[in-house]
């Protein structure tokens, strides 16, 4: 027997034959049979590697599509209340002006639909951004920060404590920055509507720093001296739906979306929170383009 031969063919071979001499003009046949033998068992062992990779992708994709099945229940169940909520009360305060003719009275209450019709306004591009992040590819090219951060203030300049606020921006770009700017302006406006929306009208003065270094990664802080979160409730504030405090008018989405885009742009968040002191939130996005 040829010390060289398939492991399995020598077994076979030794059954056949025990201490029997084998046949010289066998040999080129078994030569063969063992080198087909052992082509089989490579192919054998690529075959079960690949099916062990495709079963993990099966298992991967399976949990992907349960987790996104449960927050399409969660959606639909939490955006009818969200879009009916503001059209409820819309349409209340709506049946009530129908009666009054104080002037006064009136102005109020237009102003009281107007909260509700910004409010559902505001649930609603939260939803298209959801969506755009989603759906739309990463687009790279440069970023004037100064630039969008001033457009995304100026854009939520409707929210009912945005006058109140002093926003102070702080820009230091170490090196150029390329990045998905769609992207980067869903997360900036997340962290200030925020801001806005959890300041606390019992201090004096109310503030939202907006700090933004590259080196050449982007650091970009959002510190606020709002209301805060309380520790028990922070782990929780990125998770579809999840509200940690009842003040306010917020879904609870945007920080799930924020999370969502951050993912798409491999970056990450970390949060400090003090209730009634304030919050920080901290976001790193890597370079999308090498620098030199
Ligand atoms: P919402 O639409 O309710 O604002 P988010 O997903 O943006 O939803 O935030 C989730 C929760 O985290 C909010 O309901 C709020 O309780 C808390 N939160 C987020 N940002 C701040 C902040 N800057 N200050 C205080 N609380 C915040």
């Amino acid at each position: 027997m040829d010390e060289h031969w398939n492991d399995l063919l020598k077994r076979q071979v030794w059954k056949h034959f025990r201490d029997m001499e084998i046949p010289e003009e066998l040999f080129p046949l078994l030569e063969s049979v063992s080198t087909s033998y052992t082509n089989f068992e490579k192919e054998h062992r690529l075959l079960e590697r690949v099916m062990d990779l495709s079963s993990e992708e099966l298992y991967e994709s399976n949990s992907e599509l349960r987790k996104r099945n449960q927050e399409l229940d969660q959606f639909v169940y939490s955006t009818s209340h969200d879009l009916r909520a503001p059209l409820t009360s819309i349409l209340g305060v709506l049946a009530i002006a129908k009666t009054e003719d104080d002037i006064d009275q009136l102005h109020q209450l237009i102003s009281l639909m107007e909260t509700s019709a910004s409010r559902l306004d505001d649930f609603i591009s939260e939803v298209i951004g959801y969506s755009r992040n989603k759906k739309a590819p990463v687009v790279i090219g440069t970023i004037n920060f100064q630039e969008l951060v001033e457009s995304c203030i100026a854009r939520l300049d409707f929210m009912p404590n945005a006058n109140g606020i002093k926003f102070e921006i702080e820009i230091d770009e170490q090196k150029k920055f390329f990045g998905d700017s769609t992207r980067l302006e869903i997360i900036i406006s997340n962290l200030i509507s925020n801001a806005i929306k959890y300041s606390d009208p019992e201090k004096e003065s109310s503030f939202a720093l907006i700090k933004i270094t590259t080196d050449p990664n982007l650091k970009l802080i959002v510190e606020d001296n709002g209301i805060g979160i309380s520790e028990r409730s922070v782990p929780t504030i990125f998770e579809m739906f999840k509200r940690a405090t009842s003040h306010g008018y917020g879904s609870g989405i945007g920080l799930y979306i924020l999370k969502e885009t951050l993912d798409k742009l491999k970056g990450t968040v970390k949060v400090q929170s003090v209730e009634g002191e304030g919050t920080t939130f901290e976001i790193s996005i890597p370079n999308q383009q090498e620098v030199r």
